[in-house]
């Protein structure tokens, strides 16, 4: 009998989280003010985010506690399994072994958790009483809502308008944790005002939710901070504790990955399973592939440029060195909701630059086949997102099998599809297209980068 699962006990939750900075091949670039294009000043950065989570943003130590009562919440679903998905590899008829760390199973379906706990338990500690966040399709607000509902933290979510309409179950789940959920542009904010004057009709995008989000918390006076999902140093260090896990479980499994593979919006699940295992390779002689996958439609790595950008539409938050396809980018309305961000986390964006990640990107409708063919092997119905990682797991399957080779792979699968039916349901009705970003929109959009040095 082939084992299939390899399920860690409760008490080998990791008790640390994984910091790359000191393991970068390459330095970090500096975070810049958006005004005056001059490095950040702790003291800018405070009016969004409590201290202790900038300490982690430049923290240069390579394990970073992780709180007791952090690890108190984890435990509702963490250590999170890493199944085999051998029904995959027989209807595929691979010699290759699949592996897969399910991130499906937090309460809110997805690895989103993993960082809206902590952020909201160093929010409580430094006194914080109320915090503001954006969110997409929805899966940041719902994490960041029950995380803010366990800590008693009021909270304030400006969802993209056109998700908001699409996917009222998810705005369901964060009324019901107690956030108040606004659908942006909204007439609350400079930003959203401009976006409405401009066009009444807009349906609103993540950076613009972003410039929102941001603009509410920097003129509270102190009163409420800022709560970011994705790309910044210290979520991504806090999605660690799902590789750190998955390397015990290799370890169970007797077997260690060719590939490790995940989906990549703004980085932080990417990161969260492949930091451990490319510490090996940057460490430890360990040789793996690794692979960020992205959707054709907003190809930050594998079109955008490696640059100084906005992390948001309004051009008001920090500037960034990272891929882009620019902070004006309007993305296509495809249902990988998660993965239309314009930016890409800088130390991803260095690794890929640096060649230490591979990045590659993958079209809608082959994602929604890859998807479907493992939920028929498997059972489980990827969230559109996670879809793109299970397309490349299946690609790299079906590569080992033409020639012949053994090889382990393992992927992320960073949450569920239950709330996307409505994708599943037009890609069976044959109404989903490919769409590329058109080189013409990449190339105005590089115009309006700013001018850095
Ligand atoms: C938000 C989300 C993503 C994309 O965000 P990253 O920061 O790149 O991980 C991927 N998968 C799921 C299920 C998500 O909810």
């Amino acid at each position: 009998m082939t084992r299939r699962q390899f399920l860690l006990e409760e008490s080998r939750l990791p008790k640390a989280w994984y910091n790359i900075n000191p393991d970068l091949p390459v330095p970090p670039q500096p975070v810049l003010h958006p005004k005056t294009l001059e490095p950040v000043t702790p003291d800018f950065l405070s009016v969004l985010f409590p201290m202790a989570l900038i300490q982690q943003e430049v923290s240069t130590e390579r394990y970073l506690e992780i709180p007791e009562p952090v690890r108190e919440i984890y435990r509702l679903w963490r250590p999170t399994p890493l199944l085999r998905a051998t029904r995959l590899e027989k209807a595929l008829d691979t010699p290759a072994h699949i592996y897969f760390k399910y991130e499906g199973v937090s309460p809110v379906g997805s690895h989103k958790p993993n960082t809206a706990v902590p952020q909201a338990f160093y929010n409580k500690e430094a006194g914080t009483k109320a915090l503001a966040t954006e969110t997409g399709a929805g899966q940041w607000g719902s994490a960041m809502a029950m995380a803010c509902n366990f800590f008693g933290l009021d909270l304030e979510i400006f969802m993209v308008k056109v998700s908001y309409h699409q996917k009222p179950y998810r705005r369901v789940i964060m009324d019901n944790f107690g956030a108040k959920v606004f659908a942006s542009p909204t007439d609350r904010t400079h930003a959203g005002r401009a976006a409405l004057a401009a066009d009444p009709e807009s349906p609103g995008s993540l950076g613009l939710a972003i410039s929102e989000a941001v603009e509410t918390a920097a003129t509270s006076g102190g009163a409420r901070k800022y709560a970011l999902g994705s790309v910044l140093g210290h979520v991504l260090t806090h999605q660690t504790v799902i590789g750190l896990e998955a390397l015990e479980q290799m370890e169970m499994a007797d077997e260690y990955p060719d590939f490790v593979i995940g989906c990549a919006g703004g980085g932080s699940s990417f990161a969260g399973l492949a930091y451990p295992f490319l510490r090996e390779n940057l460490t430890n002689g360990k040789k793996t592939k690794i692979i960020a996958v992205e959707p054709a439609s907003c190809p930050s790595m594998t079109r955008g440029k490696y640059a100084f950008d906005y992390g948001d539409t309004a051009a008001s938050a920090p500037v960034m060195k990272m891929h882009t396809l620019g902070h004006t980018f309007i993305p296509p309305s495809i249902h990988a909701g998660g993965l239309r961000y314009h930016g890409m986390s800088p130390s991803v964006s260095a690794l890929v630059d640096h060649g230490d990640v591979e990045a590659r990107a993958v079209k809608q409708l082959e994602t929604f086949a890859a998807a479907v063919e493992f939920s028929r092997a498997e059972g489980i119905l990827p969230a559109p997102e996670s879809a793109h990682a299970v397309r490349v797991a299946i690609d790299e399957a079906l590569e080992a099998k033409r020639k012949g080779e053994k090889k382990v792979i393992l992927f992320n699968l960073s949450g569920h599809g239950h709330f996307d039916m409505m994708a599943y349901d037009a890609y069976h009705r044959g109404q989903l297209s490919d769409h590329e970003y058109p080189q013409s929109q990449v190339d105005e959009a590089m115009t309006h980068l700013p001018k850095v040095g």
